[in-house]
């Protein structure tokens, strides 16, 4: 490539950290570019997508002039037949920016470069807060999965931060119900990002606490961030998936990677109603097989996500039916009322609540438009987004903000050899073609169980039980992904 062909926004003759060599470096809108002054040697390129963060430091004796021009790079590498590995690989690169003999001019040509670079990675987004924009606040869950959530941020997620210049402070959950509380009356004009670092749980704390704020339609817009401590990290590796970005390697560090290239995108968040209480959820609501497996496999919390496997194994051969009635709303059925538009909350910042006019009192039957089952279940399953877990596909063609629910079910008489096959196959998200597997997308949905007793989640965690209704709301939240989603 010659010279000419470059559109550079900045131009500059700088020497590498290690190398004598002067090199003729150019930032164009995507990339730095760099290549020896003198010879022929071809072009080397940095992509700003791979770029997590640039530093201008001082070199280690008081009276060097030099500025040091580092910039943190992760990048993808190549696997041995060729193709490209997802797991991004950390490579340092300094200039040395050197020419005055003053430190102070040598500082304004790196602070040139620094804020350009910094300007192009971090261009505004339209409409949703920008979450670079100022100090980000972590919760962490000390309890979260196998209880290393602190030790994980401090070791894999803290230097990433420093290297993006991410300025946080961090809240640790003292008990269950802390995170809630706290985001009811946090004033959330001091932060600019909401990161969880924790399991689905805590996340589901955090929405809920925002939406019982009066300002909730400004407050639930607060981006939020989900780094994996728990045992079920769901919303991260959903988030993942949408991004392109590794979630079974290296999951934490792939996250505050993510995190550090984030940008807001509207999540939808579906409301939830029982005879005895409403919630948020931003995640599921199951029934039977999937809802057993998921809580009593609690005992093994200390085995992270693979605990769900060992249970799943226990529960196949003790296979269990659940009575009842499931009721739904089918996506292309035209809706009673119109599907609200993304944030069309917003026109009154202290609504009493969103508006579910999809849905009647649980004590009133459903609308006639509503398609009704009744009978025997092995399980009942509501998702929202396209993972359950990292390492268990929900609904894999699910967006983060299409404004739909996912309903699939397994009624009674399925073969175990299919319900086990089920189970293996939720990793790979090829689970859903099981001939016994029904599926639908919902606006709204009801499920009503005959017995007295069994096991009921939302977002992964045991509820009350008893009937449960919901509808969807479409973009409600907002959420940190990787730029390119
Ligand atoms: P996991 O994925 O392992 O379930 P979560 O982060 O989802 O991890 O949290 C599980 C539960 O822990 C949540 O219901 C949350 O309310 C609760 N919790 C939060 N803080 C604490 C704490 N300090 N001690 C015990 N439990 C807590
Ligand atoms: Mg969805």
């Amino acid at each position: 490539m010659s010279e000419q062909t470059i559109t550079a926004r900045l131009t500059g003759q700088f020497s590498l950290l290690g190398s004598r060599k002067v090199y003729n470096v150019y930032l164009t809108d995507t990339s730095i570019k760099y290549a020896p002054a003198e010879g022929n040697a071809k072009w080397k390129e940095v992509l700003l997508d791979d770029v997590v963060g640039v530093h201008c430091m001082r070199g280690k004796s008081a009276d060097d002039p030099q500025v040091y021009l580092s910039f943190f790079v992760y990048k993808r590498g190549r696997t041995l037949m060729g193709g490209v590995d997802p797991v991004r690989k950390r490579q340092g690169l300094t200039f040395v920016v050197g020419e005055a003999a003053v430190f102070e001019e040598n500082l304004l040509v790196a602070d040139k470069w620094r804020n350009a670079i910094y300007r192009l990675m971090r261009s505004a987004v339209s409409g949703l807060r920008d979450p670079h924009s100022g100090v980000w606040l972590v919760v962490i869950n000390p309890a979260g999965g196998p209880g290393k959530a602190e030790k994980l941020f401090r070791e894999r997620v803290v230097p990433i931060f420093a290297e993006a210049a991410i300025p946080f402070e961090v809240i640790v959950s003292e008990r269950a119900g802390h995170v809630m509380e706290i985001m009811q009356t946090l004033d959330l004009s001091k932060y600019s990002a909401l990161i969880v670092v924790a399991g689905d749980g805590l996340v589901h704390e955090a929405l809920n606490g925002l939406m019982m704020r009066p300002d909730w339609a400004e407050a639930v817009r607060i981006p939020i961030g989900h780094i994996p401590g728990g045992s079920g990290n769901a919303l991260a590796a959903s988030i993942h998936e949408a991004s392109g970005e590794p979630f079974r390697t290296e999951f934490v560090k792939h996250s505050a990677l993510l995190l550090a290239k984030s940008v807001p995108t509207p999540l939808d968040i579906v409301y939830l109603e029982t005879p005895w209480y409403s919630r948020y959820g931003f995640l599921s609501v199951c029934w039977g097989l999937i809802a057993d497996i998921d809580i009593e496999s609690e005992k093994y919390r200390n085995l992270g996500e693979t605990r769900f496997t060992v249970q799943a194994v226990q529960r196949i051969t003790d296979l269990r039916t659940y009575s009842g009635v499931l009721s739904y709303l089918p996506a292309d059925s035209p809706a009673s009322g119109d599907a609200p538009a993304p944030h069309s909350y917003l026109s009154d910042a202290h609504l009493p609540k969103p508006s579910t006019d999809l849905l009647v009192p649980l004590s009133e039957p459903v609308s006639s438009t509503w398609t009704t089952i009744d009978g025997d279940f092995i399980t009942v399953c509501l998702v929202v987004i396209s993972r359950l877990a990292a390492s268990s596909a929900g609904i894999p063609w699910a967006k983060l903000n299409d404004g739909l629910g996912y309903l699939f079910w397994i009624k009674a008489g399925a073969p175990k050899m299919a319900v086990t096959s089920f189970l293996l196959n939720m990793d790979s998200g090829s689970h859903l073609a099981n001939s016994h597997v029904q599926k639908v997308a919902v606006r709204a949905f009801r499920l009503e169980p005959r017995e007295k007793d069994g096991i009921l989640t939302i977002d992964g965690e045991k509820v009350q039980y008893g009937s449960i209704q919901g509808q969807m709301l479409p973009s409600l939240a907002t959420v940190l992904t990787r730029r390119s989603v």
